[in-house]
Order: C-alpha cells, then structure tokens, then sequence
C-alpha cells in the first residue's frame, strides 16, 4: 500500500537562511508558525536564533 502525504500535516515550507557568522547559505526546513528557528551552522559551529523574513 502506498501513504498518502496530502493527509499528514502540511510539509514545513524551506527556508533559505544565511549564517550570521560566517555568511554561509543553507536551507533549512523552517517550521510553519514559528517565528524564530534555532539554528546550528555547520561550517562554523556557531549557535543563532534566526527570524523569519530577518534576511535583507
Ligand atoms: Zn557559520
């Protein structure tokens, strides 16, 4: 039997971010709602809190 996705919760919409630190870009699956998303890089192992639309 093949599962259908259409009926589980909406995919998380991704998110290009860009490390503060280092400007390295990554995409990243930003959860729908969630204003900030804790994020990791793993070019510089830095810690942020990224906002959304906070890319300019
Ligand atoms: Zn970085």
């Amino acid at each position: 039997m093949s599962e259908s996705t259409s009926s589980r919760a909406p995919a998380a919409p991704r998110e290009r971010i860009s490390c503060p630190g280092c400007g390295r870009h990554d995409w990243v699956t930003w959860p729908a709602g969630q204003d900030i998303y804790h994020w990791k890089c793993f070019n510089c192992e830095k810690e942020f809190d990224l906002h959304r639309g906070g890319r300019h």
